[in-house]
Order: structure tokens, then C-alpha cells, then sequence
């Protein structure tokens, strides 16, 4: 009697998907491995998605491995435009529908690495030119957009809406930045680094409205945006950048334990046997963490776990780059605040040091020419482990 060894079953092929895959390659080149995407499941960076309009690249160019490439390096089966139906945890089963109708699969092990949405702008519900950008698709809409836009308005300020600010310099357009905070950046780097990333960007053309709230919208021939400094900003074009929400809905119907994100240990496993998640979609521990440095982690370690050798994952410090080569910067956010800042300030930098109440290094901001200290500082911080 032959018995059929069941597959891993990924749902998802951003990197935290393809970042797993390709580690469990690594140990167990035979094991059945199957992925699931609703999207065309070809490799790409998304960190790129906020640099490439500067360089002018088309989606296409921002494939890095289409998904016929991807099945033969992985030797995987993987479903594009596919969607996951249900799932039953006691079978070990979900259902798929694509173009060709629906499958049973049965799975081994499940992971979860579906990513995150971006969080919805009430007021902006009904607006049509309004545009997030988190995945190729959506690059492919917002590419034939900009470039018949003259006048756009970025809400947000954080690492990704500088970054698309910064991007969309240099081309004849109108850029605008309206956010509630008092400089961009807010939760991520001290005022003085946040003003003065402000004030590079602001000699490049770009208009900012900080302290602002929009208080209503209103659409004729262009979008009208009432802003609480009163201020009426017009805008052809509308990119919301105003942070993700890990997707979990699918776990949710599947009775999977969920809170801001899909609930996992250090191990990467819910509550439930045999089921992990990993990426956007994963609270670990308690704590979401939307970057790419803690997926290349978590992938390594999952992949060994799945591969009968469990291994929790370690996060070691992570700085976080903002990719403006304007003003750059390189932050490691302090995780306790009972300590103090302290800054050098030149030119064309700011150094600054965040040190505990018994001056051990605890994190640190680095702009423009103060980057030059980014090893020194990374490696008087590596002694803190997150696990
Ligand atoms: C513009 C931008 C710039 C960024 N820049 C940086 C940076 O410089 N540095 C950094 O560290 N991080 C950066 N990030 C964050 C980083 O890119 C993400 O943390 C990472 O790409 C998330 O990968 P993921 O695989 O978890 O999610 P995703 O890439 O979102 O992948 C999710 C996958 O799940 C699939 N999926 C979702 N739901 C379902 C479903 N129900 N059924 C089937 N498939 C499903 C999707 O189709 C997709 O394939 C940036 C993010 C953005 C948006």
C-alpha cells in the first residue's frame, strides 16, 4: 500500500512566503511544498515600490522571477490568482477556487504568510483617485496614474510616505504631504532628525502640511481637501500611505487564534497544531513587525522548525533605513523609554544616542553624514536580544 506524503501548504507568495520556501529547500529538497496566492505570485521586492518611479521602471521591470521560474528553483506546485475558500483544521484540508474551478488540498502543515492591508481612510471611501501602493498590482494602477497626474497629495508621513514623497520629486509634479503629526517620521526618529528631513525635502519642491487634519473632502474637477490648519488643498491624485493592518480574516474563519495579527510563539505556531504564520500577517509574541529583516529571520528559523527540528526565532536589533538618498537615515528605536537623547548636530547630519539611566546604548537615529557611525553604533547594540 503507497501513502502519499502530504504537502506544506503556504498561503502566500510575498517574501515572507517565497522567504520560507526557499529556506525549506535548503534542508529538505524533496518535501511536498505547495503555495497559494490570490495574485500572479511573481517574485518581487516591495521595498522597491516607493523607489521606483524615480527610475522611471514599469512593473514589469520590478519582476525579479515570474512564477513559471519560481515552481522549477523551488520545485514547488504554486496556485496563482487563486483564493482560499475554507479551511478545515480537523481534516487538515482547505478548499481552493481559481479560473479552472475548486481542489481539496490536504496539508501537513499550514503556514500563513498572507501580509498585511493598507489601513482604509474613512473619509476617502468613496474617492476614486485615491491610491494605496502595497503590492505590484497595485504599482501597475498607480504607474499609469502618475503619470497623468500634475498635482499629488501623499497622506502620511511615515517611512513609506517619505519614501514615495521623495520618489515622485524631479518630475514636473505637484507634491503635497498632509499629516496629523508635528513633523514626518513621528514615531521613529527625535524632532530635530524629523524637521530636518522636513526641510530637504521641502528645498526639492515637496509642499507639507503637518499638523493637519483633514476635516472633509469634497470633488468637483479636482479633490478639495479641508485641512484643520484651514488650509483647502487641491489634488488630482490621492496616495494614502497611513500603515497596514496584518491581514487575518481567512484564520478568523477558520477559528485560528487572531488579535492585531495571526497569534504565534517565538516558534512561529498558533495555538492550533500544526498551523504557523510568518510576515506581515504574524503578531509574534505579541508584536507585529512589518519589515523585511525580521521575515529573513523568521523564515530561517521556521524552516528548520518544519523540518523536525524546532527552532525558535531570535530577533537581534534591526535598524530601519529610510530609503531617501536626499537625507537618509538610519534609526534603532529605544524599546524603553526611561533614558535620554543626546545629539551632535552638523551641517549635513545629526547623531543621536539614546542611552538607559545606566548609559548602555539602547538605540540610536543617524541623518545624512552621520550614517558613517552605523556599524559602531549596530555593534554597541547587538548585545540586546529581543528573545
Ligand atoms: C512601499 C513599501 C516600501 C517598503 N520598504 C521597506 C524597506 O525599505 N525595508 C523594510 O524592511 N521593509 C519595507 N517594507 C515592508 C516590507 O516590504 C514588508 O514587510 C514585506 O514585503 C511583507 O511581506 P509579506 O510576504 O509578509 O506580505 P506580502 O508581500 O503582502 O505578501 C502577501 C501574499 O499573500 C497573498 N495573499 C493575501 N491574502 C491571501 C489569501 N486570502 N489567499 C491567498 N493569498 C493571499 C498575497 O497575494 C501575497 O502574495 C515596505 C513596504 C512597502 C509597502
Amino acid at each position: 500500500m503507497s501513502t502519499t506524503i502530504k504537502p506544506i501548504i503556504i498561503i502566500g507568495t510575498g517574501l515572507a512566503g517565497y522567504s520560507l520556501a526557499k529556506e525549506i529547500r535548503k534542508i529538505q529538497p524533496q518535501t511536498p511544498l505547495v503555495l497559494i496566492s490570490q495574485d500572479d505570485a511573481h517574485f518581487y521586492s516591495k521595498p522597491q515600490l516607493s523607489t521606483a518611479i524615480a527610475q522611471a521602471k514599469s512593473p514589469q521591470q520590478l519582476i525579479i522571477t515570474n512564477v513559471a521560474d519560481m515552481r522549477n528553483q523551488l520545485q514547488a506546485t504554486i496556485y496563482d490568482y487563486t483564493h482560499v475558500a475554507s479551511i478545515d483544521l480537523t481534516a487538515k484540508t482547505l478548499i481552493i477556487e481559481h479560473k479552472l474551478g475548486e481542489d481539496e488540498l490536504s496539508f501537513s502543515k499550514l503556514v500563513f504568510a498572507i501580509g498585511a492591508s493598507p489601513k482604509p481612510f474613512p473619509l476617502l471611501k468613496n474617492i476614486k483617485n485615491n491610491y494605496r501602493v502595497n503590492s505590484l498590482q497595485d504599482y501597475a494602477t498607480f504607474f499609469d496614474i502618475f503619470q497623468q497626474s500634475e498635482n499629488i497629495t501623499i497622506i502620511g508621513s511615515g517611512l513609506v510616505g517619505c519614501e514615495f514623497a521623495f520618489d515622485f520629486t524631479n518630475k514636473g509634479k505637484q507634491i503635497s504631504v498632509v499629516t496629523p503629526d508635528p513633523h514626518p517620521l513621528y514615531n521613529l526618529v527625535p524632532a530635530n532628525i524629523g524637521h530636518a528631513l522636513q526641510s530637504e525635502l521641502a528645498k526639492l519642491g515637496i509642499n507639507w502640511y503637518t499638523n493637519s487634519h483633514i476635516e472633509s473632502v469634497d470633488v468637483k474637477n479636482s479633490i478639495a481637501l479641508q485641512l484643520s490648519s484651514n488650509n483647502v488643498l487641491q489634488a488630482n491624485t490621492i496616495l494614502t500611505a497611513i500603515g497596514l493592518h496584518p491581514n487575518i480574516a481567512l484564520a478568523k474563519s477558520a477559528n485560528i487564534q487572531t488579535g492585531q495579527g495571526i497569534v504565534v510563539d517565538k516558534y512561529l505556531q498558533s495555538p492550533q497544531e500544526d498551523v504557523f504564520a510568518i510576515g506581515d500577517c504574524a503578531q509574534i509574541e505579541g508584536i507585529c513587525r512589518q519589515y523585511v529583516a525580521p521575515i529573513l529571520q523568521s523564515a530561517r528559523a521556521l524552516a528548520q522548525t518544519l523540518c523536525a527540528k524546532p527552532t525558535p526565532v531570535v530577533f537581534p536589533p534591526m535598524p530601519i533605513s529610510l530609503k531617501v538618498s536626499r537625507y537618509p537615515i538610519i534609526v534603532y528605536p529605544p524599546t524603553h523609554m526611561m533614558g535620554n537623547w543626546t545629539f551632535e548636530q552638523y551641517p549635513d547630519g545629526i547623531k543621536a544616542l539614546y542611552y538607559s539611566q545606566d548609559g548602555a546604548l539602547e538605540g540610536y537615529a543617524l541623518s545624512g553624514s552621520q550614517l558613517e557611525h552605523r556599524q559602531q553604533c549596530l555593534k554597541e547594540v547587538q548585545t540586546l536580544v529581543t528573545f
